[in-house]
């Protein structure tokens, strides 16, 4: 096996820590971004990690990506499809501008991303697909019904796809993590987020590396009998798939 994993949106908050905990399990990893050079390039120099500059939400980007990837690094066993935005606001103050931007990056790129390498891992016979929903496409969340929906959607995808997948040794599953100590989350106004951890069980916001060691496990091989699974990681906030 190729040990080549994929982690949209790998150069900073959870997905920096996600490809961080899978170069640490021994896989080679590609880390994209969409725009932020500086920090693609400070984490490349700091981890030795690899990173890709493309748009998850464009088909033709994301395929010529993966090429790249293949022929940098080989194969795509690991694809972490973790890169998502939030443009916050009440559904009757929406424009469509911010409807579709979240629901192109966090949900069309499940498309735009797994479909260039979900015939390799077929064929192969072996692959780890793990995707990034939120507490919030489980539950709700006012002020983001572009995100909820487009979250609520991955879950959707994940269970589909994990079914398709089942019997060719591809496992599909998504965790959908709480409020984590990231920058989407410090843009959250202080006001807000003090009421938002005030409803956190546990107390405390979470941390990336505890997101990132859920998908370690899940990339392994020891996980070869989960597919389909909605893991909730969210400090005891809301408990439902
Ligand atoms: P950050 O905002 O810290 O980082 C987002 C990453 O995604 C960056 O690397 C960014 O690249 C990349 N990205 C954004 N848009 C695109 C795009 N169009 N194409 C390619 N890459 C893109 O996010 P978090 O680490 O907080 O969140 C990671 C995932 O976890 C997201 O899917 C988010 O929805 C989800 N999540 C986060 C929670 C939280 O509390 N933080 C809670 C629940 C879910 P660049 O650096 O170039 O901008």
């Amino acid at each position: 096996m190729s040990n080549v994993a994929i982690v949209t949106g790998g150069t900073r908050g959870i997905g920096a820590a996600i490809s961080t905990a899978l170069q640490d399990a021994g896989y080679t990893v590609a880390a994209t971004y969409a725009g932020n050079v500086e920090k693609a390039e400070a984490f490349k120099a700091e981890t030795g990690i690899h990173v890709y500059k493309w748009d998850v939400a464009d088909a033709k980007a994301c395929q010529d990506g993966v090429n790249q990837v293949v022929s940098d690094l080989g194969a795509v066993e690991v694809l972490v499809n973790n890169a998502g935005i939030t443009r916050d606001g009440w559904f009757h103050k929406m424009d469509y501008e911010q409807w579709s931007a979240v629901v192109r990056t966090n949900l069309d790129s499940m498309f735009t991303m797994t479909r260039p390498v979900i015939d390799g891992m077929r064929e192969r016979g072996h692959g780890r697909i793990i995707n990034i929903s939120s507490i919030n496409g489980q539950k709700g969340q006012l002020g983001q019904t572009n995100y909820s929906a487009a979250k609520a959607g991955v879950i959707g995808f994940t269970k589909a796809l994990a079914q398709e997948n089942a019997r060719k040794g591809v496992t599909v599953n998504c965790i959908c993590p709480g409020y984590i100590d990231t920058d989407m989350v410090a843009a959250v106004p202080e006001k807000v987020l003090e009421g938002i951890i005030a409803g956190i069980p546990v107390g405390r916001l979470g941390k990336a590396e505890e997101i990132a060691a859920a998908v370690r496990y899940l990339a392994s091989k020891d996980a070869g009998f989960m597919t389909g699974a909605v893991l909730t990681i969210n400090g005891g906030q809301y408990y439902a798939n």
